[in-house]
């Protein structure tokens, strides 16, 4: 299930140095033909469909299809960027649409944000080989 670029929708994310896409994919799989300004998948084989670039695109112009062999064509998945959420849109075959909303990170692209384990006791070794997570009493209180 290999992303793929929409082309009438790409704008080459106005020639900047490097895209969105190319940016994102942990895979260097996105590749931008400068003659067109459109981007695309130089080797669809090995795209991990970790919708990364899907999410990033600021013109909604990728997706990511399923093969048509296990999953008729016709549905697709479109995400909705907003400052504090995303939405996704789930478009079925049959035409019918499920929206789900999540929160995102409000850290900025690039930026880890404050240290995760902030506030939390410190790992205690000695439970090392026990079921459960170091700081389990603390995020359950
Ligand atoms: S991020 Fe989107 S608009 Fe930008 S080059 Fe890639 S496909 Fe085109
Ligand atoms: S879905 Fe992930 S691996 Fe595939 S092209 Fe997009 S960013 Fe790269």
């Amino acid at each position: 299930m290999p992303s793929f670029v929409i082309t009438e929708k790409c704008d080459g994310c106005k020639a900047q140095d490097k895209t969105a896409c190319q940016y994102i994919c942990p895979n260097d799989l996105m590749v931008l033909n400068r003659d067109l300004m459109k981007a695309y998948n130089q080797e669809p084989d090995q795209c991990w469909e970790c919708y990364n670039c899907v999410k990033i695109c600021p013109q909604q112009a990728i997706e990511v299809r399923a093969y048509q062999d296990f999953a008729p064509l016709g549905g697709n998945v479109i995400p909705m960027r907003g400052s504090d959420s995303i939405m996704w849109t789930i478009k079925f075959r049959n035409g019918s649409l499920k929206r789900f909303k999540f929160p995102i990170r409000l850290t900025p692209e690039g930026h880890l944000g404050d240290d995760p384990y902030k506030g939390l006791p410190e790992p205690d070794f000695s439970k090392l080989k026990g079921p459960g997570f170091f700081n389990k009493e603390a995020r359950t209180e």
